[in-house]
């Protein structure tokens, strides 16, 4: 059973939202060690969130999606989080860039049109590469060493990407590169299918196994005119907005925390050594633990939904967002670190043991440090907004 205390439930459909990503989430939950032991990628759980279409819950309702909140996708993602971790982070990818994009329509109308039809029609999945190895963190601003050349009919781009979450299934990503003999940085529309694009298997690591992360290895990929979809920082009437679709990313390691509160109350109320009369759930310090588990998520959660309600309620403070929306991650990603953390001291030795699924979460909580924005950024941000007022 997943935590069924759900505070954030205000409606029938965001109820219904929460069933659909539930369900989704038990059943990923029995297949998540085995996708995290041998790194494979967990092709039946994109198949399934496709048959149900959860994958196309952010497009908008104008072109046959469910045109969901940040509120309902931050709902639907810290649900699906408490099945399987890197499932999520990776549809939360290709939700939260159809977000982004159906709130900027940065890009030409037809083209965004054609993209929706082709998520909800041909269940497409789209993810953004921007990092690279020689530039790290793209939001530290490092320009691309990926190149776009302008040639008669037209782009040429070569480069090498890294982190490419969803790389073995996606159908699209938005490509960062520089425009040669330009100071610009465009996003490429880059079909997956074109020739010259290659994906080199190097996500072997300890977190998010499952999400594919690989590098993309780019060389002389021909794209067509059209597929400069965006200029970074090219003056679009949107470039003021923060990115709320980036609180997908502590949603999900909220859900790895809920699930590893879920499987510690569920340890302490069955665990009963014959040392005590009792289960250890009775046990002041095993209480205290809780109870700190509880403030965590309950800071980080009525945080995340309080920044992401405000978001969705009033279009005209979304540009001042910006700081908040950071900071929401800041608090979310450490608070599942402590709270795995906690949960793991409660059970003791046996948390340590790879037939328990708390070492998994630890290992998959320690990821989302390394999702942007990073910690050192976003205190940065608050300072630098207190004063600049
Ligand atoms: C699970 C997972 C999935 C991901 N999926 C994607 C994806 O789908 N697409 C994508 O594009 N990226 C993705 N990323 C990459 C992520 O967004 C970061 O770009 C990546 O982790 C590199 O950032 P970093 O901070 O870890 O490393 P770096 O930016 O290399 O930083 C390393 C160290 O140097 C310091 N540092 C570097 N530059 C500066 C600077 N200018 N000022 C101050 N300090 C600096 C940092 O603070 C840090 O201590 C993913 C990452 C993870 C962990």
């Amino acid at each position: 059973m997943l935590h069924k205390e759900h505070f954030f439930i205000k409606t029938k459909r965001q109820k219904a939202l929460y069933d659909l990503a539930h369900q989704h989430a038990e059943k990923f939950r029995e297949r998540a060690a085995h996708y995290d032991k041998t790194g494979e990628f967990p092709f039946e759980n994109f198949e399934e969130l496709k048959a149900s279409g959860f994958h196309a819950l952010t497009v908008p309702k104008e072109y046959n999606g469910k045109g969901i909140s940040l509120y309902e996708l931050v709902l639907v993602q810290e649900t699906l989080g408490q099945g399987d971790g890197a499932t999520t982070l990776g549809i939360g990818w290709h939700l939260g860039i159809m977000m982004d994009l159906s709130i900027r329509r940065e890009w030409d109308e037809p083209l965004f049109q054609k993209m929706c039809q082709e998520v909800v029609n041909e269940k497409k999945l789209i993810n953004r590469a921007a990092t690279e190895p020689k530039t790290g963190s793209p939001t530290r601003g490092g320009k691309p060493f990926t190149t776009a050349v302008k040639q008669a009919d037209g782009w040429l781009i070569n480069g090498h990407k890294s982190f490419a979450s969803l790389a073995p299934i996606a159908d699209y990503f938005i490509i960062t590169a520089s425009i040669k003999e330009s100071d610009q940085v465009g996003g490429f529309l880059v079909d997956t299918a074109y020739p010259g694009l290659q994906t080199k298997k190097t996500w072997d690591t300890m977190s998010m196994r499952a999400t594919g992360s690989d590098d993309l290895l780019l060389k002389d990929v021909k794209v067509p005119m059209e597929a400069h979809v965006e200029t970074i920082g090219g003056g679009h009437a949107n470039d003021h907005l923060p990115h709320g679709w980036l609180l997908h990313i502590p949603a999900c390691y909220l859900g790895i925390a809920l699930a590893a509160r879920r499987d510690v109350i569920h340890f302490a109320e069955n665990y009963q050594p014959n040392s005590l009369p009792h289960p250890i759930k009775e046990v002041p310090h095993v209480q205290q633990k809780i109870g700190e588990i509880d403030l965590e998520l309950m800071k980080a959660r009525y945080m995340m939904y309080g920044v992401a309600e405000k978001w969705d309620e009033d279009e005209e403070m979304r540009p001042h967002l910006g700081p908040e929306l950071s900071a929401v991650k800041y608090v979310a990603t450490n608070a599942a670190v402590k709270v795995v953390d906690l949960a793991m001291r409660i059970v003791g030795g046996t948390s340590i043991f790879r037939s328990n699924p708390f070492e998994r979460y630890y290992r998959d909580v320690r990821a989302g440090i390394h999702n942007p924005p990073n910690d050192d950024a976003v205190l940065g941000i608050l300072g630098k907004r207190v004063f600049s007022n």
